[in-house]
């Protein structure tokens, strides 16, 4: 690296990270849609996803708790992305945390998901979104079951539940 990209790069992080503070950035994942392999406008979306799809998955809303249609489901299967189809979380990782949304201690792998900090509230939460499309899913904390002490908390609209049977 030389001296003046260094420079650059400092430069560029700390505008960044004042940019950030002062909440004048874009949510992350809008801004960088175009890492994700699946990639749609928003007007080719809407055609594919519900209204409450989209909100969730497009515009990282959140569902009501408990008037879901995952929550209560203890059905062995696979939990898909409701956007592009990836299989993100098994039934054998999903728990009853008494939150109203469905939750999982881990997802089908590391790889399904990703990751990024969320100030929208006071304090700093972890948001997560499917690897594959950008689609938000919910956040992740960690007041989970053992073994990893993970909770991944879902928008059941942002999923697409396939019971075991139908494969
Ligand atoms: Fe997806």
């Amino acid at each position: 690296m030389t001296r003046r990209t260094f420079l650059k790069t400092g430069l560029t992080l700390g505008l960044g990270i004042t940019a950030k503070a002062l909440g004048i950035m874009p949510a992350q994942a809008k801004e960088s849609g175009r890492m994700f392999q699946v990639t749609k406008t928003d007007e080719e979306w809407r055609q594919i996803l519900t209204p409450e799809q989209f909100r969730v998955l497009r515009q990282e809303g959140t569902e009501r708790p408990f008037a879901n249609k995952y929550d209560a489901n203890k059905d062995p299967g696979t939990y898909h992305c409701a956007g592009c189809d990836l299989p993100l979380f098994s039934s054998d990782s999903k728990y009853d945390s008494r939150t109203g949304w469905p939750s999982f201690w881990k997802p089908i792998s590391e790889k399904a998901i990703g990751t990024k900090t969320d100030w929208k509230l006071l304090h700093p939460r972890t948001e997560v979104h499917c690897a594959r499309c950008g689609g938000h899913l919910g956040h992740v904390f960690d007041d989970g079951p053992p073994p990893t002490g993970l909770r991944y908390c879902m928008n059941s609209a942002a999923l697409n539940f396939v019971p075991a049977s139908a494969r």
